[in-house]
């Protein structure tokens, strides 16, 4: 079959023959293949080489957003029939360590793990895959044009996760009980910046706008720019942060009520992210889930930034990946995200390219781009 991904040794993206997987253990499935998400990660590993291919093999189908139908399944499969359609997560975890023997591989401990589309597995840009029941999400029929945003949204989910879990260790100061980390609109009565307006920033602004924070989304993008225009219409403010310091970044969200109470770094900007710590407020968190890419040498205070974080409580968190929960916790939320903010998702997909013009799909240069979807099998 057609297949879209690196070939050893030769930069670039390139199309090769896989053989047609089959079912082999009871409780595998075979997908066929409907759209595919492509992001920074694929694009960075097409245009800096970054190639982790499995020893013995000389090529690797990329591709790890995706949504699928159920083409058939292995005896043993329980929960998914032909027809249904489902979304995949990403990561296999190393079989030895705690978290990937308890279904979360994306805090896995030894870092033996496996991706597909990333590290050492193929992906899912290919007519068809085969995966495990345990790994597959299965995707309500109203969402299916949307479920291509199932593994970024999952992303934004794990982060947002991540606050609300630590966070919820503070008895949280304003007057109203139903306010707290762990409640539904947890976000209220809460001030909250988003570092980075592509697709993972807006999807993670999305989730805080539903939660009610008061949101600022920051980015280096005109304030009439395609990605500024989607942040105000998920109701954020949106910061031109090219020509400020991060002072004066910082200045502007604390502006209203006094207080950042939340940061998530979204754009991998490692400097920006670094300089905003000193001036984060009291019991505040900080969590990174963009990665910078090539070494950022700066000069800083390393006793006014380790001060800081000590007097205040402040967390500095880190979240990767995502796991079954995460991917379920996205299609939960994914309906009300693109129908409260006007089609959002919807008007996120920029372009679109049939897997035959996968070329045109990672040379795009338009820096309106936001997001790439490939169709594989179109929706009828
Ligand atoms: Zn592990
Ligand atoms: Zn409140």
């Amino acid at each position: 079959m057609f297949a879209v991904g690196v070939l050893r040794g030769k930069p670039g993206v390139h199309s090769f023959e896989l053989p047609v997987p089959e079912i082999k253990q009871p409780d595998d499935v075979l997908i066929r293949v409907k759209e595919v998400g492509v992001d920074g990660t694929d694009l960075n590993m097409v245009k800096y080489g970054l190639q982790d291919i499995a020893e013995g093999r000389d090529e690797m189908a990329m591709g790890h957003e995706v949504v699928g139908i159920v083409e058939e399944v292995g005896r043993g499969v329980k929960s998914l029939v032909p027809g249904d359609i489902v979304a995949v997560t990403v990561r296999r975890g190393c079989g030895k360590c705690h978290p990937c023997l308890h279904n979360q591989s994306d805090m896995c401990m030894t870092g033996l793990y496996t991706e597909r589309g990333i590290h050492k597995l193929d992906g899912f840009l290919t007519p068809f895959a085969v995966e495990r029941e345990q790994y597959i999400v299965k995707v309500p029929e109203p969402l299916k044009k949307l479920a291509v945003f199932s593994e970024p949204l999952s992303i934004a989910e794990k982060g947002i996760e991540q606050i609300r879990l630590i966070q919820s260790r503070l008895p949280w100061s304003c007057p109203h009980p139903e306010h707290t980390f762990l409640s539904p609109e947890w976000g209220k009565c809460k001030t909250a910046l988003v570092i980075g307006a592509g697709p993972l920033g807006l999807l993670a602004t999305a989730l805080i706008r539903l939660s009610k924070a008061y949101t600022f989304n920051a980015d280096i993008v005109p304030d009439d720019s395609p990605k500024a225009n989607l942040v105000k219409s998920l109701r954020a403010k949106y910061i031109d942060s090219n020509a400020m310091t991060p002072v004066q970044v910082v200045e502007k969200c604390c502006a209203p009520t006094g207080m950042l109470n939340i940061i998530f770094e979204a754009a991998g900007a490692a400097e920006p992210a670094i300089r905003l710590i000193p001036y984060m407020s009291r019991s505040s968190i900080c969590v990174g889930t963009g990665i910078p890419r090539g070494d950022i040498k700066i000069e800083l205070d390393a006793a006014e930034l380790v001060r800081q974080v000590v007097r205040f409580n402040q967390v500095i968190v880190g979240s990767v990946n995502s796991n079954r929960s995460h991917f379920e916790m996205a299609l939960r939320d994914m309906g009300q995200v693109n129908s409260s903010f006007n089609g959002i998702l919807d008007r996120m997909i920029t372009h679109r390219f049939r897997i035959e013009d996968y070329q045109q799909a990672f040379d795009l240069t338009d820096p309106n781009h936001i997001k790439t979807v490939i169709e594989v099998e179109p929706w009828e």
